[in-house]
């Protein structure tokens, strides 16, 4: 960079250094904005391109960006990505060598770096602040700044000290930059780093290329097996509550082919390193974690995320989905739901040590998150909605807009199905009352002498399957509850006390799964797209031109090639994106290169003439 930074236009910087044709959403207002010398809060998605917000601005002023960052191990990505971009970065973390932090002091005192990255104990700690002269700083980026709120899930007491900036550098911008979107955790932010005199830019939450597909519980293993068939070869995240179920799904997969490894606070620092290394390197590694496996996997092409237990609540459902498709291309968040889950998250709610208060926000949280499930229409609106967005159409990329349900007036067998839970005494769990509802002859049905009650096999109409639908249903509508403390089974909830249901005077509209088991249906698969290519799908904006997946295979096998001779994950080399793009334009000149997206002057300097003799068929 030896052009005069002051002087660079964004839109300028954007091109020539990251190759990319326009900012995105509210990315030019905000870099504009920081240019001119504006501090501001970014709330942002995951995906949405926070980074480049802090990047070309300190590419256009003048002095050194300091960027605030809690993960070591992210630090070096982002430094990784940006050298490749021809930009002067360096980090300064705990995990270094004495040289190396030396060199890196070299460097900033000479004004030889755009970016430095390091961790806010870093920052604060010792006489940093004293060593970065006041007319040598370009702006501070504050990245993950939730950390700063005592109400989020991932309160960092460094950050609180963070507001020290701004006594000390009074002139110099701060942006601030957060995925969570709740109102309590930005307001904490704009006070505890004292933003309040600044902007706030927000972009839509929506992630418009993740697909929601809502299943009903079943046979789990079974159910996630039949999903991940149509991902094999894909990098994804399995969410599971517990460790045990979190080894016990690993090896499952594993047993079925698939390259999967688990992740949770129990395991050895080590063995969760490797596996998170495997997973950022590898292309096609599932890793089955509890939540301990979160913040910082900034992977771009997780392809799925799939739920095989509630999460927490919608905030974390949101968070931990998010994780999928970064890069905008084609991405699934699965996830099974069923009644049962829910009076064991209640469980853990009431026995938890929280305070009264407290446990009055968890169980909204979870109401929340069972309304999410149980909603009958389309699951990104009822999302959004949550986070205070209205989308004004159905989205047309969930399992509610994909397989409409029919609704149907299920009066009658509501009806019964009280009834039975009622003569049954109110104890039992869903499945003993279905099971008498179909006329079940097993020992314990015989014993209890059920199959004498008037109730039993007079739900015949509709399957396990719907009977079970419709118990969740109902639980979510109130007609249905947990015993307190009873271990799974039901009694009539309060809508059922109030409401005329029973007595027939109500009519009752909902929608039923088909008959049968769980059946494979449509939309399973994220946009189609050919399983040639060991996970690459077609992007939306490319669907109507041919993608040759053999193309695509050998641009990933070149870029394997060199992100292992370069010791860096491939996706710093070039994201699934670029190599799409490369292979439904085919550019045959160095020119034509330059037009693809993410491929700016240093790329194309150093691969251009490589990925041009790939395109032509060579070996590169
Ligand atoms: P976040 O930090 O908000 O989760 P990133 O900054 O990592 O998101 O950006 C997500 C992806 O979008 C990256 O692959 C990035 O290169 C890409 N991206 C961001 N802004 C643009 C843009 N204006 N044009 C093209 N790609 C972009
Ligand atoms: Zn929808």
């Amino acid at each position: 960079m030896t052009s005069p930074k002051a002087s660079r236009d964004p839109t300028l910087v954007l091109r020539e250094v990251f190759g990319y044709g326009a900012f995105r959403g509210p990315q030019e207002a905000i870099v504009r904005h920081v240019v001119a010398g504006g501090s501001a809060l970014v709330l942002m998605p995951t995906g949405g391109g926070k980074s480049l917000c802090y990047q070309v601005p300190a590419l256009c002023r003048a002095g050194t960006a300091v960027v605030v960052s809690p993960l070591i191990a992210l630090m070096q990505d982002q430094v990784e990505g940006l050298r490749q971009f021809g930009v002067r970065a360096a980090a300064l973390n705990s995990a270094q060598s004495a040289e190396a932090s030396q060199a890196t002091w070299r460097a900033l005192s000479e004004g030889a770096l755009d970016l430095l990255y390091m961790s806010p104990e870093r920052l604060i700690g010792g006489d940093l602040l004293e060593r970065l002269a006041p007319g040598t700083i370009a702006l501070f980026a504050i990245d993950e700044a939730h950390c700063v709120s005592q109400w989020g899930h991932d309160f960092r007491p460094e950050y609180l000290q963070l507001g020290q900036l701004v006594e000390r550098f009074p002139d110099v911008p701060r942006l601030a930059l957060t995925a969570t979107a709740d109102p309590r955790t930005r307001e904490e932010i704009l006070d505890r780093l004292d933003l309040r005199g600044g902007a706030v830019f927000t972009a839509s939450f929506d992630r418009p290329n993740i697909r929601y597909m809502l299943r009903d519980k079943g046979e789990v293993k079974a159910q996630l097996l039949e999903f991940l068939a149509s991902h094999r070869g894909e990098a994804g995240i399995v969410y599971a509550r517990s460790r045990s179920r979190v080894e016990s799904f690993a090896r499952d997969l594993v047993a079925a082919g698939f390259d999967a490894v688990p992740y949770h606070a129990g395991l050895e620092a080590e063995q969760r390193a490797r596996a998170l290394d495997r997973f950022r390197r590898d292309s096609g590694v599932i890793v089955v974690a509890t939540i301990a496996f979160g913040m910082g996997i900034d992977k771009p092409d997780v392809r799925f995320v799939a739920h095989v237990d509630l999460p927490k609540s919608l905030e974390a459902y949101y968070q931990e989905t998010g994780r999928a498709g970064r890069d905008g291309l084609p991405a699934v968040a699965w996830m099974v739901h069923g009644a049962g889950d829910v009076p064991q998250l209640r469980r853990f709610i009431d026995d938890s040590s929280a305070g009264e208060e407290q446990k009055r926000i968890e169980h909204g949280k979870l109401e929340s998150l069972i309304a999410f499930s149980e909603a009958a229409g389309c699951r990104r609106q009822v999302l959004l909605r949550h986070f205070g967005e209205e989308l004004a159409e159905p989205c047309g990329n969930c399992d509610g807009c994909l397989e409409p349900r029919e609704r149907l007036d299920l009066r009658v067998p509501a009806q019964k199905l009280l009834s039975t839970v009622y003569r049954t005494g109110q104890r039992f769990g869903a499945a003993h009352v279905v099971d008498v509802l179909l006329g079940g002859s097993g020992e314990r049905i015989r014993q209890l002498g059920h199959d004498q009650l008037s109730v039993h096999g007079i739900g015949r109409e509709l399957d396990r399957g719907q009977w079970r639908s419709l118990v969740r249903q109902l639980s979510a509508l109130g007609y249905l509850e947990p015993v307190p403390g009873g271990k799974g089974g039901l009694q009539l909830g309060r809508e059922a006390l109030v409401r005329p249901l029973l007595r027939g005077e109500a009519s009752l509209e909902l929608p039923l799964p088909p008959p049968g088991r769980e059946q494979r249906r449509a939309g399973e698969r994220a946009h189609g797209g050919g399983g040639g290519t060991g996970g690459l799908q077609r992007s939306q904006a490319f669907s109507d031109v041919d993608v040759d997946e053999e193309l695509v295979a050998a641009l990933k096998g070149w870029r394997r090639e060199q992100a292992r001779q370069q010791g860096v994950p491939p996706y710093v080399v070039f994201h699934d994106r670029t190599l799409l793009e490369l292979a439904a334009r085919r550019p045959a000149s160095l020119d034509d290169l330059a037009g693809i997206g993410g491929i700016g002057a240093a790329k194309l300097e150093r691969y251009g003439a490589s990925l041009l003799a790939v395109l032509r068929g060579e070996d590169g």
